[in-house]
């Protein structure tokens, strides 16, 4: 941990403290490596076993090592470092700093955001992963990217061979039975073992699938998760809003009229610096306007409520 003008700063996923979810994925990991190196590697026959060893192995491996970069990874923002001298020298300020952080106090990449939870200034900050307990930015989102493939492809061998096991038992019983007593002088237990790897190896599985077909929805959109968040929320604000409108008898200019939802390429857009934001970080500041007579409203929010 460090302190950056008075403020703790969390430069990576091990700073403190951690976060409940990061230890769940560690614990949950663990489980599946040590059940899976003892239970669906012994049960298994001789062909099967080597496919599973080497496919789940190999990219568990793949796994742990790519977690820990995540986990270690810096996303801070290096402007304020790499525009220490032009910021000091007071020459070219409107020109090269379009967005000052009031927590940070300092001038960041018009890009950036502050993350309330590791209290520093991320460049193009994608989320806030609790299961990482770290920021994902532009200096680390290929690698939470490949994290999450390689997590889906480990979670889909794991839970394959789960579903094979768990299909031999009420299939081919005798044979089950047989290879379990011979290994393990019991039968039911290990079925039931077999069970609660498939169930959260599968919970996983279609949470991981979710995440993958949300960021390729996203670079679809070139939005980042941020971007989405804000536009689902101002398009749930318009609605109520309408609404609120209509169930006082308001009509309005034209009933027809949608709301128009604020359109993706201008969320978290910055501006320039607002000099009296009551210590609310600059850079996540919004101010989405919609012109429509009475449906007009001005929204400001920050980082702070959202992450
Ligand atoms: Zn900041
Ligand atoms: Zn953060």
């Amino acid at each position: 941990m460090i302190m950056t003008n008075g403020i703790k700063v969390k430069r990576n996923g091990f700073g403190t403290p951690l976060h409940p979810f990061q230890i769940i994925s560690w614990v949950v990991a663990t489980f599946h490596l040590f059940l899976s190196s003892i239970v669906i590697v012994t049960m298994l026959d001789i062909t099967p076993r080597i496919i599973f060893g080497v496919g789940f192995f190999t990219s568990k491996a793949f796994l742990i090592i790519l977690a820990y970069k995540a986990t270690k990874s810096d996303p801070t923002d290096l402007w304020p470092n790499q525009h220490k001298e032009i910021v000091s020298s007071g020459t070219q300020i409107t020109q090269n700093c379009e967005a000052f952080c009031t927590i940070c106090n300092c001038y960041v990449n018009p890009k950036s955001k502050h993350c309330s939870r590791c209290n520093r200034c991320v460049d193009n900050f994608d989320h806030h992963c609790k299961w990482l307990n770290n920021c994902i930015g532009k200096r680390n989102y290929k690698l939470f990217i490949s994290l999450i493939i390689s997590l889906e492809i480990n979670l889909s061998i794991l839970l394959a061979f789960s579903i094979f096991l768990i299909d031999e038992y009420y299939n081919n019983y005798d044979e089950f039975h047989k290879r379990a007593t011979e290994k393990f002088d019991f039968c039911d237990p290990i079925i039931v073992l077999i069970w609660i790897i498939a169930i959260t190896s599968g919970i996983s599985f279609i949470a991981d699938t979710y995440l993958i077909c949300l960021h390729i929805y996203l670079k679809k959109l070139g939005m980042t998760t941020f971007d989405y968040i804000l536009h689902k929320q101002s398009q749930a604000e318009n609605k109520n809003k309408r609404n609120a409108f209509r169930e006082r008898g308001v009509v309005t200019p034209d009933e027809n009229l949608e709301v128009p939802a604020a359109k993706p390429r201008n969320i978290g857009k910055l501006s320039t610096p607002y000099p009296d934001t009551g210590g609310v970080n600059t850079p996540g500041v919004l101010d989405l306007h919609f012109d429509e007579t009475e449906l007009r409203y001005s929204r400001n929010t920050s980082l702070a409520h959202l992450a």
